[in-house]
């Protein structure tokens, strides 16, 4: 059985990420910051299919050790996908330094961390699949985010990151990112329910993204059948940012 590793896995898009795997015959290991909650979904999700590990993303020596409990536990990685997130929906006059050392840290040096934790134990397995969760902002900004310039940056910096170790680990590791633009989670509903219809207006499709819906593009990039594509941004946003 193959094994996906999801941070940010707890809730919102990356339990609903973590959903679709299990339900496309993976085994999914859970990361996630809060003990309780990232216990609590991988029970819901099934004692002999998912496992809950509470860890900070951004401690790389942690990253690096779970991964090697996971190796020895499950046998395998199969597939990392990089979507634990913070919000920064400060203005930039009045970010601190701490405020965008941590949007970094949490978003792109995360990604790093468990990018490096994995790779090793891919490539001697002879390949794998890194999905990196970026979003819309990372091209434009942060228009109707909650998030703005601090988090822009990073997810621009993840597309980045993807592109470089698509290169450097092909041929046998795919990487792609993903880059949803509104989806509701606890993330985003007070504003999207602040904004109301001027929102669903601005969408082609006419209503906001659901966790599923970026579970079904990520189990597309994750799947078992050969993809001849890496280092590529997929846009999921009901056709807002259509350019
Ligand atoms: P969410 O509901 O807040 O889920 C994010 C999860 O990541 C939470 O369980 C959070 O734990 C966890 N987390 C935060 N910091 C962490 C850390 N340092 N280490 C480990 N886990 C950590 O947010 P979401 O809306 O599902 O967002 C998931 C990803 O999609 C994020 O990268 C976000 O930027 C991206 N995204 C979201 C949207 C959207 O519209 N929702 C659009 C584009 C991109 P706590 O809550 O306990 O802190």
């Amino acid at each position: 059985m193959k094994v996906a590793i999801v941070t940010g896995g707890a809730k919102g898009i990356g339990r609903g990420i973590a959903t679709t795997l299990v339900r496309r015959g993976f085994r999914v290991v859970l990361v996630d910051i809060d003990a309780q909650s990232v216990q609590l979904a991988a029970e819901q999700l099934g004692r002999d299919r998912a496992v809950g590990l509470c860890a900070d993303v951004t401690d790389h020596p942690l990253a690096r050790d779970l991964v090697a409990d996971v190796v020895r536990n499950w046998g395998r990685v199969d597939v990392l996908v990089n979507n634990a997130g913070v919000g920064q929906p400060k203005p930039f006059l009045e970010l601190s330094p701490e405020d965008w050392d941590h949007t970094l840290r949490v978003h792109l040096t995360g990604a790093f961390n468990w990018c490096q934790a994995v790779a090793p134990h891919m490539l001697a397995a002879g390949g794998g699949r890194i999905i990196n969760i970026s979003s819309v902002s990372a091209n434009t900004g942060g228009v109707m985010s909650v998030s703005k310039s601090a988090y822009a940056a990073a997810k621009a910096g993840l597309l980045g990151l993807t592109r470089g170790l698509a290169r450097e680990l092909a041929p046998s590791i795919l990487v792609n990112a993903v880059c949803p633009g509104a989806i509701a989670t606890d993330l985003t509903q007070a504003r999207f329910d602040a904004l109301g219809p001027v929102l669903t207006q601005a969408i082609p499709m006419g209503r906001v993204g659901t966790p599923e819906d970026v579970g079904e593009v990520v189990a597309f990039l994750a799947g078992t059948t050969p993809l001849f594509m890496t280092g590529e941004v997929i846009d999921l946003d009901g056709g807002q940012w259509i350019n």
